[in-house]
C-alpha cells in the first residue's frame, strides 16, 4: 500500500469523532493493507512505530521540526515559524509548504523503515543526521504524506482512538461485526503487541492468534483492584480472603528467563502501563537473579523505597524518585528498593494465570529466597469481619494506606478490575474514602482575584474505555495554592491544543478557553458524587478538591467512567 493511501485514511479519521465511523474506516484500512504491511499500518495509524514496551522515541521537538521543514523546502526558518504560529500545527505547516507536484509513490513499509531509522539515530551528531534524514523523507512525500509524517514524529496525530478500537476494527475487518473482539482482546491482554496480533489475525483469523501465549520479555496487562464499602462485603464475596498490606510504592512486573541469554539471563521490569523500566532498577534486577529459583518466571510486585538508616519504608513521593533515567546508581544507593512479590503469572515456561490464587502463592513460596531486597507479601487468611478489621487496623497503625483482600480461589484477572482483588483504604469521614484520578482536559482564564495567574478553573474528565473517549466530571476552581495554579497553567500551556480534541465529550456550557492534551493526571478528593444533567459522564463530583498531580502514572491509569459509576453506587448504598 502506498503511504499516500494510508494518509488518506488518516485524513478521513481526523474528520470524525463517531466511534462507529472510526471503527469502520479502520476496518477498511486494515482490509486494504496486506499481511506484510499490517503491523506497520496499525502502529502508524496509532501514531507510533512499536508497542509501548518497545517504544522508541523520535526526540524531535517543534524547534527542530521547523529546521527540518526549512531545509526540506528551502524556505527561511522565520517564514516556517510564522506560518506555524498562524496554523498552530507543524503537520499542517508541512502540508502547506510541501511541493504540490511531488507524485508520491512511496510505500508504507518504506516510510516506516525511514521513520524507524530516524528514531534510532543516537549519539554524537545524531541531531544533524535526524534533520538530514527527515528532510530527505519530506522531500519525497506529497502534501498529505508530509503532513502525517510530521504528525507521527511529533506525536500529534490525535485521531482519538486507542488499541481497543483497533481490536474492534480487526473484528469488523474479518467478520463485518464485532463478534471476534472478545477473543482478540483476550490475546491482547496477555501479549499487548497490537501490530503482531493484527498480522497473525490477518493471515489466519482466530486460528492465527490461537498460539499467542504469555512470553517472558512481553508484559502482561496487570490485574486491578475493585472497591467495596464495608468489610462485610469483602467476606461475603470471598468467604475466605487472604489479606495483604497495600504498600504505597510502584507496581513492578518482573520477568526472568535464564534460558534467554544475551549474554546474561533475561531480566526485565515493566510498569503497569507496559513501559520498560529495567535500566532504572539495577537493584531489582540483581535481587531477581539472586533470589528467584526458577528457569523462567513473571512476578507481580510492588517496589517500595527503604530508608537505608532506619530500614523503614519511605513515602511514595520518595520512592518515585527512583523512576528516572539519569544518576541511576547514585539514587539506587540513596533510596534502595525492597521488592514485595505478591503474585506469579508464569513459571518455568508455563502460564499460571488460570490457577487459583492459593496455588499460585504456593509456587511463589517455593521459589523465592527472601532477603532484605525481596520478600513475599505477608498474608493473613481471614473468614470473618472481626478478624478482617483487626488486620486492617494493624495496617493503618503501621502507617500503611490500607489492605488488599484477595480471593483464594480466583484466577489472575488480566488487565481488568475484578473482585478477585479488593482494596480497602483508610476512611475519611464526610468525604469519599478514596481519591479519584481524572485527567485535566483544559482550563478557563481566571476572573477577579485569580486573573493574575491567567487561570481560574480547570475541567477534569474520566476515561470511557468502551467508547475510547473522555467524559467530564467536574470543573474545579478551588483548593489549589497560588503555586499550584501557576504550575498547572504552565503545564497546560506546554501541551495546549488549538481546538477541543474529538474524543473529549464536553457540553457546550463547559467549553474551556484553553484545551490541552490528556497528559496531566490529578488526584482529586470530593464530598460526594451526584447525578449530573450537565457533565457528560452522567455523574459529577460535589466539592472537588485537588490533592495532588500524579506524575508517576500515565493517563491510561485515569479513573474510568465505569469505576466512577461504581463509586456512585457504593457511596449511595
Ligand atoms: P489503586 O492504584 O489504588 O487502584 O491500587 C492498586 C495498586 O496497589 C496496585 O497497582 C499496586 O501497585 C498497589 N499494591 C500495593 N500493595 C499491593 C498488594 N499487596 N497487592 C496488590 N496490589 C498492591
Amino acid at each position: 500500500m502506498l503511504f499516500k493511501t494510508l494518509c488518506e485514511y488518516l485524513e478521513k479519521l481526523s474528520l470524525t469523532s463517531k466511534r462507529l465511523e472510526i471503527t469502520s474506516i479502520l476496518a477498511k484500512l486494515f482490509k486494504e493493507a496486506s499481511s506484510c504491511e499490517i503491523y506497520e499500518t496499525v502502529f502508524l495509524s496509532l501514531g507510533t512505530l512499536n508497542p509501548q514496551y518497545k517504544a522508541i522515541k523520535f526526540n524531535i521537538a517543534d524547534k527542530m521540526m521547523v529546521r527540518i521543514l526549512s531545509k526540506a523546502y528551502t524556505i527561511p526558518e522565520r517564514d516556517i515559524l510564522k506560518k506555524y504560529k498562524e496554523l498552530g500545527d507543524l503537520g499542517k505547516t508541512a502540508e502547506l509548504f510541501s511541493e504540490s507536484f511531488v507524485k508520491q509513490e512511496t510505500e508504507v513499509l518504506e516510510v516506516y523503515q525511514k521513520l524507524k531509522r530516524i528514531a534510532m539515530e543516537e549519539g554524537a551528531g545524531s541531531q544533524e543526521r535526524k534533520v538530514h534524514l527527515m528532510s530527505m523523507l519530506l522531500k519525497s512525500l506529497d502534501r498529505i504524506g508530509a503532513k502525517y509524517a510530521c504528525k507521527i514524529i511529533l506525536g500529534t496525530m490525535r485521531l482519538g482512538f486507542s488499541e481497543i478500537t483497533v481490536i474492534e476494527a480487526l473484528s469488523w475487518m474479518e467478520k463485518d461485526d464485532k463478534t471476534l473482539k472478545k477473543q482478540i482482546e483476550e490475546k491482547y491482554r496477555i501479549y499487548p503487541n497490537i501490530g503482531f496480533i493484527a498480522k497473525e489475525f490477518k493471515e489466519n483469523g482466530l486460528f492465527g492468534i490461537k498460539d499467542i501465549h504469555i512470553e517472558t520479555g512481553v508484559p502482561i496487562l496487570s490485574a486491578r483492584c475493585q472497591r467495596v464499602d464495608t468489610a462485610k462485603d469483602i467476606i461475603k464475596r470471598h468467604k475466605t480472603s487472604a489479606i495483604e498490606y497495600k504498600y504505597d510504592g510502584t507496581r513492578v512486573q518482573a520477568h526472568l528467563d535464564r534460558n534467554k541469554l544475551s549474554p546474561a539471563p533475561l531480566v526485565k521490569t515493566f510498569t503497569r502501563n507496559l513501559e520498560e523500566t529495567t535500566n532504572m532498577f539495577p537493584d531489582i534486577v540483581s535481587a531477581i537473579l539472586d533470589s528467584v529459583k526458577a528457569q523462567s518466571a513473571i512476578l507481580d510486585c510492588e517496589a517500595i523505597g527503604v530508608d537505608p538508616k532506619t530500614g523503614e519504608f519511605v513515602p511514595f513521593q520518595i520512592t518515585i524518585k527512583r523512576k528516572r533515567k539519569h544518576n541511576v546508581k547514585k539514587t539506587a544507593k540513596e533510596i534502595p528498593l525492597k521488592l514485595i512479590v505478591f503474585d506469579i503469572l508464569f513459571y518455568n515456561r508455563k502460564s499460571q494465570i488460570h490457577l487459583p490464587f492459593v496455588e499460585r502463592r504456593k509456587i511463589l513460596e517455593s521459589i523465592i529466597k527472601e532477603s532484605d531486597k525481596i520478600i513475599i507479601a505477608p498474608e493473613i487468611v481471614v473468614d470473618n469481619t472481626n478478624k478482617f478489621m483487626e488486620v486492617f487496623n494493624t495496617a493503618i497503625e503501621k502507617g500503611l494506606e490500607g489492605i488488599v483482600a484477595k480471593d483464594l480461589t480466583a484466577s489472575y484477572t488480566v488487565g481488568s478490575r475484578g473482585y478477585a482483588w479488593i482494596k480497602f483504604k483508610r476512611e475519611e469521614k464526610g468525604t469519599l474514602e478514596d481519591t479519584l484520578e481524572p485527567v485535566v482536559l483544559g482550563y478557563y482564564r481566571g476572573a477577579g482575584q485569580r486573573a493574575k495567574f491567567g487561570i481560574g478553573a480547570f475541567l477534569v474528565g474520566v476515561l470511557d474505555e468502551k467508547e475510547d473517549n473522555f467524559k467530564t466530571i467536574a470543573k474545579i476552581g478551588t483548593g489549589l495554592t497560588d503555586e499550584q495554579w501557576v504550575r498547572l497553567k504552565r503545564r497546560c500551556d506546554k501541551i495546549k491544543l488549538l481546538e477541543k480534541p474529538k474524543n473529549y465529550i464536553v457540553p457546550k456550557e463547559l467549553f474551556c478557553d484553553i484545551w490541552c492534551e490528556p497528559n496531566i493526571l490529578t488526584s482529586i478528593r470530593a464530598d460526594d458524587i451526584t447525578i449530573s444533567p450537565i457533565h457528560t459522564a452522567g455523574y459529577a463530583l460535589r466539592f472537588p478538591r485537588l490533592v495532588d498531580f500524579r506524575d508517576d502514572i500515565s493517563t491510561k491509569d485515569a479513573t474510568t467512567v465505569q469505576e466512577f459509576k461504581n463509586l456512585y453506587k457504593l457511596w449511595k448504598k
